[in-house]
This record gives structure tokens, sequence and C-alpha cells, in this order.
């Protein structure tokens, strides 16, 4: 008699443990906030957080107007203001952001840990490519310069602390035989920095990459005058002769309106990046959207109209699509 009743209780037990087990198991619970792991790898996260740029750039205005079309009932974005590209990819890391937007030659660069990081990282994958940035050198009229060698001695910003305009300066200071830390006075700083440096004149120039019209820059315009300067045909195939991800870009009036002339420069990919603990469906839902919505987020930011979905993925190099977005692109036909 004991006995029976003992099995009676533990099969009910069981049967709750089971039911339990069940429900946390299910892909499509959300889980209100990831930290990575198994709950994190099974569930939706509900609130993802972010990572952009500074206020004055370009990152942080596209991500926000996509983030209000991309968000569901499920899932919504906190769209953060950060230093850029390293920090982003550090936060994700560091499990701070789940989602966010870097440049696609920085990314690879973290990815693989090479260009100035001490060792590969390899938590976040690729969502796809979604605007050219441009390598812009913006210098004071008053300042003289007008070709990247003009640069030595000069007092120059390269960009915020954690952002990826860094590695562009340094390269492109490289491909004219200057050297970052010897042959200019840096100085980091965030493009709305720069900006007010380069109109109370205590720097010459500054470095932004950043799809244009960059806030900080047409702001800028309205009060100083400043140039957009030619990174010249030399420096242009070094820089494409020594990295991949380097492509020819002319800047004109459409870009700035003080662009009179075409000025000659490269550009790199904005490209949105995701934790690896974020689940396939979710990673899915998001990417299908994105590219479905091109449209609508043409109408809430111009840059939308850039986005091609026939180089997001051939853009990404060695860092490698999340399941999710693989399967969105696969079904695409923009993959095999
Ligand atoms: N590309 C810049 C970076 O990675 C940021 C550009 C932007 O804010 O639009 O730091």
């Amino acid at each position: 008699m004991m006995k029976k009743k003992l099995i009676a209780a533990l099969s009910v037990i069981l049967a709750f443990a089971m039911l339990f087990c069940t429900a946390c198991g299910g892909n499509d619970n959300p889980a209100p906030e990831a930290e990575g792991g198994d709950a994190a790898q099974a569930g939706t996260i509900a609130k993802i957080k972010t990572g952009t740029g500074s206020t004055t750039g370009t990152y942080y205005a596209f991500t926000t107007a996509v983030a209000q079309i991309l968000k569901t009932d499920a899932y919504s974005f906190e769209v953060l203001s950060t230093g850029g590209s390293q920090a982003n990819i550090e936060g994700i890391e560091d499990g701070d952001y789940q989602f966010a937007i870097v440049q696609n030659d920085v990314m690879n660069y973290a990815f693989k840990g090479t260009n100035g990081f001490e060792a590969p990282i390899t938590d976040f994958s690729a969502v796809g490519c979604v605007y050219p940035e441009v390598c812009q050198l913006i210098a004071t009229e008053a300042s003289g310069i007008k070709s990247v060698s003009d640069l030595k001695g000069k007092t120059v910003a390269v960009g915020d602390v954690g952002s990826g305009v860094y590695y562009n300066a340094t390269q492109i200071l490289a491909a004219a035989g200057l050297d970052i830390d010897a042959d200019i006075k840096k100085v980091a700083a965030s493009f709305g920095d720069s900006a007010t440096q380069l109109k109370d004149g205590s720097i010459d120039a500054a470095f932004i990459t950043a799809g244009t019209p960059t806030t900080a820059i047409t702001e800028l315009a309205t009060s100083t005058k400043v140039v957009a300067v030619d990174l010249g045909d030399e420096v242009i195939a070094k820089l494409k002769a020594e990295y991949p991800f380097y492509a020819e870009y002319t800047m004109t009036d459409k870009d700035y309106d003080f662009v009179k002339d075409p000025v000659k420069t490269v550009a790199i990919m904005a490209t949105f990046i995701v934790t690896n603990d974020m689940s396939e469906d979710q990673v899915y839902e998001i990417t299908k959207k994105l590219w479905e919505s091109k449209e609508d987020i043409t109408a809430a930011h111009a840059k939308g109209s850039e986005m091609d979905i026939k180089i997001a993925v051939s853009s990404c190099g060695d860092v490698p699509l999340h399941a999710g977005a693989e399967k969105y692109y696969k079904e695409a036909g923009v993959i095999a």
C-alpha cells in the first residue's frame, strides 16, 4: 500500500518535471534578458542591446530607424551610443550588447585577431553588410591641407576611443608614408567633438569613417569652411593592394554641398553583427525583415537606398554568417 502511494506521488512529480522541462526547452519562449548560455540559445532575446556609434554619426541614426521597423511583439532593440566598431565587437564579447553595426574591415581584424586585435574574437557572426561607409579626411580650409602627406606635423582627430576610424586613419597615413604615432599629433575624439575642435581651430583635420552625409560634418559646414581631402591615386592603390576591404569611392556634392569637385577616397561597408547566443529563429526573422523592409527603411533613413542584398554576404570576408541569416540568404537565393 505504502509503496503504491509512493509510486503515485513520484509519477506526479515526474509529470510536473517533464511539463516544466518542455516549457523551458521550447524555442519560442521569450527569455527576458539572455546572458549567454543554453537559455539564451533556446529563447528569444526580448530586449536586444544594440551597439552603434556616436549620436552625430550615421550608425546611431540608421540603426535607430531600422530598430523601429524590425521590432516585433516578441522583441525590441535598445539602441545605445558607443565608441564605434571596436567597442561594439568587444561589447558583444563581454555580453554588453547582443546586436551591433560595425565596419566590415574591423570585424575581420577582430575575428582573426590581427591588425591591432591581440586575440581573435569569435563570439559574433554576421547578419549582413548594409551600406558603404566613406573614409573621409575633413580639414579646415584655414589649415591649407590638400593631401594626406600635408598632415605631417598637424593635429588630427582619428576617431573616438573604440572606433573603427582609427584603423582607417592608421592605414591611410601609412600608405602616404606617415606614422600615426610619430608624424601627426593625434587626438581621440568622437565625430561631434572632432567637429567642435575643427570649428574652434584646435585641430587641423579629422578622419571620419561613416555613411555620408555624416551629421557632425554637415552641421560643422554650416559655420566653418572645411574641405574633403582627396587621398590621391597612389595612396588609394596602395590601400587597395594591401587591404581587401577598401573599394574606391568618389565624393561629390551629393555627399556634402561643400564638395565642389570630385574627391577620390575609399569606402568600407557598415555591417550588422549579432551574438552567437541569439537563436537561429530570431536571427532568421531579423534578417528576413531587414531585407524585406528596404522600402520602409529607406523612407526612414536615406542609407536604406544603398542596401544591396547581392553584396550583403560577399562583403563579410571571413566572418561567418549566423545560421539564422544563412538560412534566409539561402531561401532568398543569394547563396547556394
Ligand atoms: N565607422 C565608425 C566606427 O566604427 C562609426 C560610424 C558611424 O557612427 O556612423 O567607429
